[in-house]
């Protein structure tokens, strides 16, 4: 099997009627960018960077750190898009075992990514310095994660204009960056209108999308059977975000598990969707569902399935 899809490894992502679809690749770590490259990825379509800071013993990578690191990713992707995501710390990303003390608390519904940025200016900053000094080597995108307030919106902006002034006041090179949101909370999901209307992409993150919508710690392995990604409001949330993206002309993926799992491509497809963001080891399967899709009739099909009870029952799973 795997042999079968390496041949496609040159193949253009088109379906049979003509449509080009983007695959994108989630990575961890900048030295990910070969297996990306590899994989045959057409850029980074998430670099979770909540990985440079974690393990760390509360420690957190300084400004030149996590430059050196980003640019090491963009550089890496020789001239591909890079699309790093603000730290996303908290909840199942704990920055360090060691140092929880909120045991009796709700991690999930916390202070977590764009939160905890918030909640510490300065070393937002120091993020926000580095990505941008990193874009003078690349194409970056900046993707921030789990907004959901109009005003962290205003807050997000303001700071990366702020981080801007503090690079130009020292003189320091850096480059234009495009700016995104993850659209993960179903209230995101049902006010896009300012989403759309301050950012240049969205980013659906699926994983915490059917975390929010169905009420499923998606750590938790007693309730794994019901975190289904075919629920009828998880796709309905899904496909409302794509349609509204396209409707504006706002690029927009998906960049949740859901965007690797060959039994939903179709459905996504269907959806609209033509931007597809997983591990590398996926590219090519996803590919091949692609290259066999015709989306002239999956629309239509897509809009049935959504109406069923149990969407997951007319979708068979693929071996
Ligand atoms: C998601 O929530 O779907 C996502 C891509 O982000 P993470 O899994 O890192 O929360
Ligand atoms: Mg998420």
């Amino acid at each position: 099997q795997r042999g079968r899809l390496l041949r496609l490894l040159h193949t253009p992502s088109v379906t049979m009627d003509g449509q080009k679809v983007e695959l994108l690749a989630n990575i961890e770590m900048p030295d990910d960018a070969e297996s990306a490259l590899k994989a045959g990825a057409v850029g980074v379509g998430l670099f979770r960077s909540e990985f440079l800071f974690m393990g760390r013993h509360g420690k957190l990578p300084n400004e030149d750190e996590q430059f050196q690191a980003y640019k090491r990713a963009v550089e890496g992707m020789q001239g591909l898009p890079v699309t790093i995501r603000t730290v996303d710390v908290g909840a199942d990303k704990p920055l360090d075992d060691t140092l929880r003390d909120d045991a009796h608390l709700n991690p999930a519904l916390g202070l977590r990514a764009i939160r905890w940025s918030l909640a510490d200016p300065a070393m937002f900053l120091t993020q926000l310095r580095a990505i941008l000094r990193a874009a003078a080597f690349g194409q970056v995108h900046l993707l921030i994660p789990m907004l959901v307030h109009a005003s962290e919106i205003r807050q997000t902006m303001a700071l990366i204009d702020h981080a801007r002034v503090q690079l130009d006041n020292r003189g320091v090179a850096y480059g234009p960056i495009k700016i995104g949101a993850m659209i993960e909370i179903p209230a995101a999901a049902l006010t896009l209108k300012v989403f759309l209307k301050y950012f240049d992409f969205l980013s659906i993150g699926t994983n915490d999308l059917i975390q929010y919508t169905l009420a499923i710690d998606r750590a938790d392995e007693s309730v794994a059977h019901l975190y289904d990604p075919m629920h009828p409001a998880v796709l309905r949330l899904v496909a409302n975000t794509i349609e509204q993206a396209r409707a504006q002309g706002k690029p927009v993926s998906v960049c949740g598990e859901m965007a690797g799992d060959t039994s939903m491509t179709r459905l996504l497809l269907g959806m609209g969707l033509r931007s597809f963001s997983m591990h590398p080891a996926q590219i090519l399967a996803i590919k091949q569902e692609v290259l066999r899709a015709d989306t002239e009739k999956l629309g239509p099909w897509a809009e049935q399935v959504m109406m069923d009870d149990e969407p997951s029952k007319r979708i068979a799973k693929k071996a």
